[in-house]
């Protein structure tokens, strides 16, 4: 039984699929026929970005979904060379990474995703259905045995093997634990108050063309307003503004305009102003970023796993939370197929959640290192931070200057290697040397100060890892 038909209960159930002779799907909403925003959705008339990890798992459980977005106009790019990305006071690198870029609506990807769960034979789609608790078996078995659920119908019990909550931010996991005699999880949070406003967009007919997306990230702790452009399916253009700490952009079109005129850099505005909208403008915001600390009850029932934003939400504006809703769904694929070796279905829920942090620790501090560079961003701030910080901002305006550096950095962006990438020799003495020299001299005189985004250049050699001998 999956609680939640986002992005996190879809792959879930397709994970369970390959387990279990029947999967369940409950999700609140009612889904129309084709891609739209819905309610339990809120962030979908927003920005996405797919991390090359999403992308990879989801093209893993579903082959053909890339090339049927790409068909119905989801564009593919290079995610460096087609990014004009402005952070820190500089822009990064374009360079042909390598590393595949997916540029659509949420609604569209979503929307493929759950026609293709849909469509396997042993999963069954419950929508207009909201769980409202668990049943839980007090015999002495510590079991969850199913759910409680309301139903159009009116409220019913439904038993299952294994629940997965994927019911997002919202999750009212921890009341219901309680309800059945467990303790609540510890909770880490931090406060960042951001807004996201999105409107989309025709662009102007004589647009260069000079890249597909355009990101101007805040430079902390100095500016917390934010810009991205993103091509999506039908030629347009999703354009979202963000303000951290309570700023949002007007949702009238004048008011909208403005704010991204007030961005530190003009290159939004410059191509927005040309630009015709065409949808209604949507406003959504995030109050934190939350970890829900599963891993350190010390009592956990059996048959339950809980992943997604359920367990950790992340600040959207890094583009995590889909990628690591897909780590969860194959860390439960990893699970499961280990308990099929070994006969028995007790012991998924305690390994699993023993195991999730291992996913959720980097993305996590990548998250919250940047949002604690505010000092009005309010949350723990773990010993070392400052020198933690000291070296992101170097490492920031390396990316600007430093081929090697930058794709270390696109490595961890992606979730395809861990802090190690940027701590290497290779990539720390650069970046070390940076930091002196800018003690000596402004950053103007070291970095990319372009003032438009620059033209993407060829990859240069990247220094191959000296193969270790095993032997
Ligand atoms: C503004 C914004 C922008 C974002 N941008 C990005 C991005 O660029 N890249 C990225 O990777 N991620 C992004 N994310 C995060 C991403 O959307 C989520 O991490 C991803 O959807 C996985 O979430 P989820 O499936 O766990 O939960 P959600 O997407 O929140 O879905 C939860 C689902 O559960 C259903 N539900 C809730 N309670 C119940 C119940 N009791 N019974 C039945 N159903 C229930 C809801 O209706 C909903 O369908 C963004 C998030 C926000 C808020």
């Amino acid at each position: 039984m999956v609680i939640g038909g986002s992005m996190a209960g879809l792959l879930s159930a397709r994970v369970l699929a390959d387990h279990f002779d029947k999967v369940t799907l409950v999700e609140r909403d009612v889904r129309g026929e084709g891609p739209a925003a819905r309610k339990g959705v809120p962030q979908g008339p927003h920005i996405h970005v797919l991390l090359d990890t999403g992308r990879r798992i989801l093209d893993k459980y579903f082959p053909d979904l890339f090339e049927q977005l790409q068909v119905q106009g989801a564009e593919f790019i290079d995610s460096s060379g087609d990014l004009a990305w402005h952070h820190f006071g500089v822009w990064k690198l374009r360079r042909a990474s390598g590393i595949p870029g997916m540029l659509c609506t949420r609604p569209l990807l979503e929307w493929n995703v759950l026609r293709r769960v849909k469509a396997r034979p042993n999963v069954a789609v419950r929508e207009g259905c909201s769980i409202e608790g668990l049943i839980y078996d007090e015999k002495g078995t510590g079991r969850i045995t199913g759910v409680r659920v309301k139903t159009p119908q009116g409220e019913a019990s439904w038993e299952a093997d294994l629940v997965v909550d994927a019911s997002g931010r919202g999750s009212r996991m921890p009341q219901w634990l309680e309800a059945i005699g467990y303790a609540r999880p510890e909770e880490e949070q931090v406060i960042v108050d951001l807004s996201y406003t999105t409107c989309l967009h025709e662009p102007p007919p004589h647009f260069q063309k000079e890249w597909k997306a355009l990101f101007l990230y805040p430079s902390p702790p100095k500016a917390w307003r934010a810009g991205f452009i993103s091509h999506v399916e039908g030629g347009r253009w999703l354009v979202t503004l963000n303000g951290y700490f309570g700023e949002h952009a007007p949702t009238e079109y004048a008011g909208f305009l403005e704010y991204a005129r007030s961005l530190t850099r003009s290159d939004l505005y410059n191509s927005l102003k040309e630009a015709t909208p065409i949808g209604p403008i949507s406003q959504h915001k995030v109050k934190d970023c939350r970890w829900r600390h599963y891993e350190k009850l010390t009592r956990f029932p059996e048959g339950l796993v809980i992943l997604g934003d359920a367990a950790c939400a992340f600040n959207p504006l890094y583009g995590q939370g889909m990628s690591v809703a897909g780590l969860g769904a194959e860390l439960l694929d990893t699970c499961l197929r280990e308990q099929t070796e070994r006969g028995v279905l007790s012991g998924l829920a305690q390994r699993f959640r023993e195991r999730l942090p291992e996913f959720i620790r980097l993305p996590w501090l990548l998250g919250t290192g940047m949002d604690l560079l505010y000092p009005q961003a309010v949350g723990k701030r773990p010993f070392g931070l400052g020198l933690l910080h000291w070296y992101i901002l170097r490492l920031m305006e390396r990316t600007s200057t430093d081929a090697h550096v930058h794709h270390q950095f696109y490595r961890i962006l992606h979730l395809h290697a861990g802090l190690e990438a940027v701590l290497q020799p290779s990539v720390a003495l650069p970046v070390l040397g940076h930091g002196v020299m800018s003690l000596l001299r402004p950053l103007e005189r070291l970095a990319n100060t372009e003032t438009r985004p620059p033209p993407v250049t060829p990859p240069p050699p990247i220094p191959v890892p000296v193969q270790k001998s095993t032997g």
